[in-house]
């Protein structure tokens, strides 16, 4: 038996070398897979219930490792985020993003996603002053999304990044509501321009009383705090009709819109122009 436990020891030993050694060639490939032009952004439309008008897009980050093909940002973020790559491939995720928001029509935003480490990265807020800067983007029509374990890693450095980026007049919102941990007084204590309620509360709001029951919470809570609240991963027109009978006033999903490449964008407002 005492063989037997080595050897299963061993084993363990072998399959973590193994997954620890993929690991340490992913953060070697993320640190090269801006300037190799591996990452391109998708755009998913945000669109207002009550008249179905789009506001905006949210930037979501694709990498298309030359072997592997399409990885997942669920995959590849958080090795990002571990080894420190999460800054640079950040900041181009953003100049990327705001350059091609400054060619859309005045008024639509554009919603750029940053992670804790970003958040809390030297200088992050002149970074964003500077991205303004060379793109020309206005920055009302910046909107970047957070997490709340950005915030509760650090909270008063957090709040002291988040007004420093306030001050530039960009929009912030909270990303993946009710998933995280002491949502609440978080939406105190930080200043929010959104919510966006995490999509695994919509699922089936329309046919589930518990997930109505969470859902309706939260609208009331950004009613009485003045802010406004997006449903994410709306999939079904069931989902929809229910959102908007609550005055829940945006949503993103599938069932407005898939996240697609720029050329879409593009190609959508010619379309618009034309009708
Ligand atoms: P997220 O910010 O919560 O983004 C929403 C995710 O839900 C996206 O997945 C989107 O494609 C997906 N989605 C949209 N509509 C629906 C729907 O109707 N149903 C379902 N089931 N899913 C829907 P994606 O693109 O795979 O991104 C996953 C996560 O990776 C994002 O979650 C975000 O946390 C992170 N991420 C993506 N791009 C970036 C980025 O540029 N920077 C950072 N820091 N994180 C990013
Ligand atoms: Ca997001
Ligand atoms: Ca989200
Ligand atoms: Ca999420």
């Amino acid at each position: 038996a005492k063989s037997e436990g080595r050897d299963t020891y061993r084993f363990y030993e072998h399959e973590m070398g193994q997954e620890a050694r993929a690991r340490r060639i992913m953060e070697h490939e993320l640190r090269h897979a801006v300037s190799r032009r591996e990452f391109h952004l998708v755009y998913q439309p945000q669109k207002k219930l009550d008249t179905g008008d789009l506001i905006g897009y949210e930037a979501l980050l694709r990498w298309r490792h030359p072997e592997r093909g399409n990885i997942s940002p669920g995959v590849f973020i958080p090795v990002a985020e571990e080894s420190g790559a999460i800054v640079p491939i950040g900041e181009w995720v953003l100049q990327t993003a705001c350059s091609a928001a400054a060619g859309w029509k005045d008024d639509l935003m554009i919603a750029v996603n940053v992670s804790a480490v970003q958040l809390h990265s030297v200088n992050f807020p002149q970074t964003v002053h500077r991205v303004l800067l060379e793109t020309g983007l206005s920055p009302h029509r910046l909107e970047i999304e957070i997490t709340e374990t950005a915030l509760v890693r650090d909270m008063h450095r957090a709040l002291t990044t988040l007004r420093q980026l306030k001050a530039l007049g960009i929009k912030v919102a909270m990303d993946d509501f009710g998933t995280g941990y002491s949502s609440l007084s978080n939406l105190r204590a930080f200043p929010f321009d959104k919510i966006k309620i995490d999509g695994s509360f919509i699922r089936q709001v329309d046919t589930n009383e518990q997930a109505a029951t969470i859902v309706k919470a939260v609208l009331g809570i950004g009613r009485g705090l003045g802010l406004p609240v997006l449903a994410e991963g709306v999939e079904t027109s069931g989902e929809l009709s229910f959102l908007a009978s609550e005055f829940c006033q945006i949503g993103q999903g599938y069932y407005l819109g898939r996240p697609s490449p720029i050329e879409d964008v593009l190609r959508e407002f010619e379309t618009e122009e034309q009708k």
